[in-house]
């Protein structure tokens, strides 16, 4: 389950780590409530399960109380990538002299947590490729806290890195997160180090521990992360025909980064929410779908596959194989709609793997 910014930063400040004086705005909310704690200049952020929001208009710098409602009416009816708010984040606007990179993930191939860092953090940060890791294992907050420093060439910021280490881990454990993500990590004018956007993902898998109630729905909660660097995401229906597609994946040189069975009968709405969580992950350039369809019918897993798609821009390329009930009507659909189905899944890993290369 992906948490929305806000949700993230809440946790992060329960385990101590600083964030930004904030409100949350709903769409109801009267403007006096959000000014009791906060004064311009603000910054407005849009809460919507994806990145990129900068870029997309989503984060707007408010300088004068008198820009603030209409600020905020433009933000509440921007859609990105398809995703309407339901709440805006107001905060503090940071004197920020340096944006850092910073995450927390459990990588599955190393077994163990893994810290990852980039001196040149912010809205660029898709265009690094040399990423500081360390696996945490065997090491202590104080380790990895100097490294840190020494890493971003902050001396002065030592014991305040070591307490941020100390504090990312408790959260990633105590609430069960898969990754914790902040990015830019503000360093202020006034010396501070600030959580100034973050990210939190939490591990389905342990919802029966927590009395979880986040914005997020866990819609897609068969989706299952592998590799959050993974080029490929795979969709199929059925658990055995999932775990094949993936393996099938691995094998042609693919490097999956989710497992997903979307079950028996395949929705537009569960198709766009898939899609949606797909595109939180940068790093996929392609998407495999293996439907082998019984009581599925593949024309209507086809016509939710066109609908979701037409809300998303920026979708990687499909590669689709789609066998069974109503297979050439769901290929005629797919084809009227400028979507190519290919004959059987190694066809479409082959062809996957060709555009990833190219
Ligand atoms: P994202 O685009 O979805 O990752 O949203 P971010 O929350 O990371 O915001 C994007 C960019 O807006 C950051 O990298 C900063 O450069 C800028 N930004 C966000 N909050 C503040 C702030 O409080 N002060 C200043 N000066 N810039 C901010
Ligand atoms: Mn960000």
């Amino acid at each position: 389950m992906n948490l929305l910014e806000h949700e993230s930063k809440a946790l992060l400040a329960a385990s101590g780590v600083p964030v930004p004086v904030a409100a949350l705005i709903h769409r109801s909310k009267t403007l006096a409530a959000l000014m009791a704690n906060l004064s311009t200049p603000l910054v407005l952020k849009s809460q919507v399960a994806t990145g990129g929001r900068g870029k997309a208009g989503g984060i707007k710098v408010v300088e004068a109380a008198a820009d603030l409602q209409a600020t905020i009416d433009q933000l509440i009816a921007l859609p990105i990538k398809g995703l309407l708010p339901s709440t805006l984040l107001a905060e503090e606007k940071l004197a920020i002299t340096r944006e850092l990179y910073l995450s927390l993930l459990v990588d599955r191939s190393l077994g163990a947590v893994k810290l990852m860092a980039h001196s040149n953090g912010g809205v660029e940060v898709e265009d690094n490729h040399d990423f500081k890791e360390w696996p945490v294992d065997g090491k202590s907050a104080e380790e990895l806290g100097q490294a840190l420093a020494d890493y971003y060439g902050l001396p002065q910021q030592t014991f305040a890195l070591q307490d941020l280490v100390e504090n990312l881990l408790t959260c990633l454990y105590t609430n069960d997160a898969l990754m914790i993500e902040i990015n830019p990590l503000a360093l202020t004018a006034g010396d501070t180090l600030v959580a100034a956007d973050a990210k939190i993902i939490l591990d389905d898998a342990a919802t029966f521990r927590h009395d979880w109630q986040f914005e997020q729905a866990p819609a897609e909660a068969n989706f299952v992360t592998i590799n959050q660097q993974g080029n490929t995401a795979t969709i199929a229906n059925g658990a055995g025909l999932a775990m094949a597609t993936v393996d099938a994946a691995v094998d042609a040189g693919l490097e999956p980064a989710n497992f997903l069975d979307i079950g028996g009968g395949a929705s537009a709405d569960q198709l766009f929410s898939v899609f949606q969580r797909i595109m939180e992950y940068p790093s996929i350039q392609v998407i495999i779908i293996n439907i082998f369809a019984g009581i599925t019918r593949s024309d209507e897993v086809a016509k939710a596959i066109i609908a979701a798609r037409d809300k998303i821009d920026g979708l990687p390329p499909l590669f689709i194989r789609l066998a069974g009930t109503s297979d050439v009507k769901a290929t005629e659909l797919l084809a009227e709609a400028n979507i190519a189905t290919l004959p059987d899944l190694e066809s479409c890993l082959n062809a996957a793997k060709r555009a990833i290369d190219a």
